[in-house]
Formats: C-alpha cells, sequence, structure tokens
C-alpha cells in the first residue's frame, strides 16, 4: 500500500493551507494554539468565513453544501485545519445532527435545518447523556409523551457542551417505556427556547464554563420535529455516534502542540542554557513524536481502506485511532506542563465572564497562563466520544473477535 500523496493531494494540500493562514483571522489561531478559551463569534466567524469559501460541511452531500472530496481530501482538510489552528465548524451541526437530517430526515427538515446549520446560523447542542446514562447510554429516562400534535418531554441531560449559546439541542428521549431500552428511544429536535426549558452551568477543572445540565419540564415540543420514526432513535444515535469517532484522533492538533513544545522549550531557560538542551526532556518529545507518526500512519492507512469501503459503515479500528489520539493529545499537554513548569500553578478565571478566561491572567509569562487549564480540559478527550475502556471493550468484540 502507498500512503505517500500523489502531486494533486499535495497541491490540495498546499491549497488548504494557504487558505487557512491567508483567511481565518490571525487573533483567533492564536487563541487556539495558546489553548485560550474562545468566544461564540470566535467559532462564528471562523465557520462562516469556510462556509463562504464552500468548505463549512465539505463531507456532506453536494446537494447540501459538500465537495465530493475522496477520503484523502477530507483527511488531508481536517489535518491542515487543526495544525493551522483553525476552530473546526461547530461539531454538534456540522458531524452530529446535519448527517443525521440528510440521512434520515424528512424534505421540510432538511430544507428548513440544513443551510443554517452549515452557515452556522443556528446553534445545536447534543442532548444524549443524562445523569447515570453516560457508557450506558440506552438506559437514558427523560421522557416524551404524545400528546395530539406535541410530544411532552420531562427530564434532565448533563454534560451538554455550549448549550448556554444553543439556539436547538438534538435530543435522545424515551417514548416507548414498556420496549427493550433500545426500542423506546426517539430523536427529536427541540428549540431551546421552549418554555420548560433551564439550562445550569458545570463549571470544569480548569475554571471553564464548557458543560451544562439542561433541564427539561413539560417541554411541548412539535410531532414534526421526530427525526425519523418513534422508536428508531437508537438506530440514527449510533449512526451519529460512527461519525463522531471517525477523524477523533486530532492528528493535527498535536501536530501543531508539538510545534509549540520545542518553539517554547528553545525559549525557556533551564540551567545554563535552555530546556531543549536537556537530553532527557528531548528524549520525551521524541517518544511522543515516534508515536504520533505511527498514528498517522494507521490513521493513513484506515483512510485508504477507507476509499475502498463499500458499506459506508465506520471502520472499528476507528476505536484504536480515538484511543492512542487523544493519549497523544494529553502527552502533549503533560510536555507543555513541563515547560511551563512552576509558572503552571493551577489558577482560576471567572467562570461567568467571558472576558475573565482569556485576559484576566496571574504572574508569570503570558504564554504560561493558559497551560494549566489546557492540560486539565484536555482530560476530556479520554472520556468523551464514548471513552477510552468502552473503545477497548469494541476493539475486544469487533477486532479481536473476544
Ligand atoms: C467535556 C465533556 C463534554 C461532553 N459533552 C457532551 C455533550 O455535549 N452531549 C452529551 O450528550 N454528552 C456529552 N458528554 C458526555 C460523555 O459522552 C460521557 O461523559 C461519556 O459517555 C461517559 O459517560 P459518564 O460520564 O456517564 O461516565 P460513566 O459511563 O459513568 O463511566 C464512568 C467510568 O466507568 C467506565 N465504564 C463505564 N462502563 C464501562 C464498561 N462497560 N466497561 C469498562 N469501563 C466502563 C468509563 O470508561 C469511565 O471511566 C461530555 C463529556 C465531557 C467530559
Amino acid at each position: 500500500m502507498d500512503l505517500r500523496f500523489t502531486a494533486e493531494e499535495i497541491a490540495f494540500r498546499d491549497e488548504v493551507r494557504a487558505f487557512f493562514r491567508s483567511e481565518i483571522p490571525q487573533a483567533i489561531r492564536d487563541k487556539v494554539s495558546a489553548g485560550r478559551h474562545l468566544s461564540k463569534q470566535d467559532i462564528v466567524t471562523s465557520q462562516r468565513i469556510l462556509h463562504a469559501r464552500g468548505w463549512a460541511v465539505p463531507h456532506w452531500p453536494v446537494q447540501w453544501g459538500g465537495q465530493n472530496w475522496t477520503p484523502v481530501q477530507r483527511y488531508i482538510f481536517n489535518t491542515e485545519m487543526q495544525s493551522e489552528a483553525v476552530p473546526p465548524p461547530l461539531p454538534f451541526g456540522a458531524q452530529m445532527v446535519g448527517p443525521v437530517l440528510y440521512t434520515f430526515g424528512n424534505a421540510a427538515q432538511q430544507q428548513r435545518f440544513l443551510p443554517r446549520i452549515a452557515a452556522i446560523e443556528d446553534w445545536w447542542c447534543q442532548g444524549f447523556s443524562e445523569p447515570g446514562s453516560g457508557s450506558d447510554l440506552a438506559s437514558l429516562r427523560t421522557r416524551a409523551v404524545r400528546d395530539g400534535d406535541r410530544y411532552v418531554v420531562d427530564g434532565q441531560k448533563t454534560w451538554t457542551t455550549l448549550a448556554q449559546y444553543a439556539d436547538w439541542i438534538f435530543a435522545l428521549v424515551r417514548t416507548d417505556p414498556l420496549a427493550k431500552k433500545q426500542e423506546g428511544i426517539s430523536f427529536l429536535l427541540i428549540d431551546m427556547r421552549s418554555p420548560g426549558i433551564t439550562v445550569c452551568p458545570i463549571v470544569t477543572i480548569d475554571g471553564g464554563r464548557e458543560v451544562n445540565e439542561v433541564f427539561f419540564d413539560s417541554v411541548r415540543v412539535p410531532v414534526e420535529n421526530l427525526v425519523g420514526q418513534e422508536n428508531k432513535g437508537w438506530d440514527y444515535a449510533k449512526f451519529l455516534l460512527g461519525n463522531e469517532r471517525s477523524g477523533i484522533a486530532r492528528i493535527g492538533v498535536t501536530k501543531e502542540r508539538l510545534r509549540r513544545v520545542k518553539r517554547l522549550a528553545l525559549e525557556t531557560p533551564d540551567g545554563d542554557g535552555v530546556l531543549w538542551d536537556d537530553p532527557a526532556f528531548r528524549k520525551q518529545v521524541a517518544e511522543v513524536e515516534i508515536e504520533l507518526k505511527a498514528l498517522e500512519l494507521t490513521q493513513l492507512r484506515v483512510v485508504a481502506a477507507d476509499s475502498k469501503r463499500a458499506s459506508g459503515k465506520p471502520d472499528p479500528a476507528s476505536s484504536i485511532l480515538k484511543i492512542k489520539g487523544s493519549e497523544l493529545q494529553q502527552a502533549a499537554t503533560e510536555l507543555l506542563l513541563r515547560i511551563a513548569g512552576p509558572y503552571a500553578a493551577p489558577f482560576m478565571p471567572e467562570p461567568e465572564n467571558d472576558d475573565a478566561l482569556s485576559n484576566a491572567w496571574p504572574v508569570g509569562p503570558d504564554w504560561a497562563a493558559p497551560i494549566a487549564p489546557q492540560y486539565f480540559n484536555t482530560r476530556k478527550v479520554s472520556i468523551y466520544g464514548g471513552s477510552n475502556e468502552i473503545q477497548r471493550n469494541i476493539i475486544a468484540k469487533a477486532i479481536l473477535g473476544l
């Protein structure tokens, strides 16, 4: 198998790289690179620039704004986006509910929502997890009871990322409490401005406000907001989670972080020289780099195989990519922590004030202040998208046949 890019693919890579560098505001890319908090406006600005170029949802069907790219082009695009520190299009729309709608939604839902998702005119959030129903998602208890042309929704979602900005939530709800647990679930689109919805922040260990609890108290939802068939929501959820996992290795993110590690280590005093002179430190960096290169080759093998797969189903190898990719993202933040040394002491900014997260920092060099929050924040990558333990179960069953 030849894993080298063709001349056309290299030209494509150069084109997207040049676009990211020249069109996405440097101030936004600097924030991503430094691990600083992005505002809602930063994410909207970046996605709208991509959208104007036709690149907000390149993986979608052409009819809805997609690009008909090969799996290799998609891989190059995503890796370059990460490596150039460009905020990705809001995943809850572009990666999650969008593909569910163009695959299982009806024509009215597609026309109403898909163009607005691509242009980020609506902000979507994901209402799957509940207290006690994370890995065991099918045990979810939020219920929707049909009442004429409405469903009445009662229950609670949790860990709902950026729900504080959301116009819409796509939620898994129980519509048949008597059926086997996977068979009584439906996929509902709920307007976040509906009476009876309350969003409460969960402040994370890095002091950020990224996740929320969302409560539903007799929320009335029009039946036309049901996606596909009633009680078939588990099938749509599995499809969505498969999409979420592919590309989750985020190799470009780790590449970008390692470049930063080297740059900072060359500037950081250590004894009579700089930290980069320390062979033990360089060995740690080399170990992560070698593992990253191995992961990249594995990812390219999966991408090459994907080009030939007819089923369209995600490769179970994506579980391997998820585990290793998340571990390497975390390893790079550990190297950054080592560079910042005592300046990495945790600092908790005011969570209520977005500006405080990006502007008010304690003693030490400016670059060091976000390193501890970034380290803590990156612990999440081995939990979300299906925890790494769950991925190991998938590998045991689907690959090892245990
Ligand atoms: C930062 C962040 C953002 C998130 N955003 C969203 C969001 O926007 N929307 C949403 O719906 N959800 C979101 N989640 C939730 C995420 O999907 C869940 O946290 C995840 O599925 C794990 O569920 P849990 O937290 O309930 O942990 P649990 O399922 O209770 O697991 C606890 C521990 O037990 C292990 N474990 C559980 N079952 C098994 C098993 N069968 N075998 C081996 N080990 C097992 C797990 O790996 C974990 O280590 C987010 C989570 C985080 C951390």
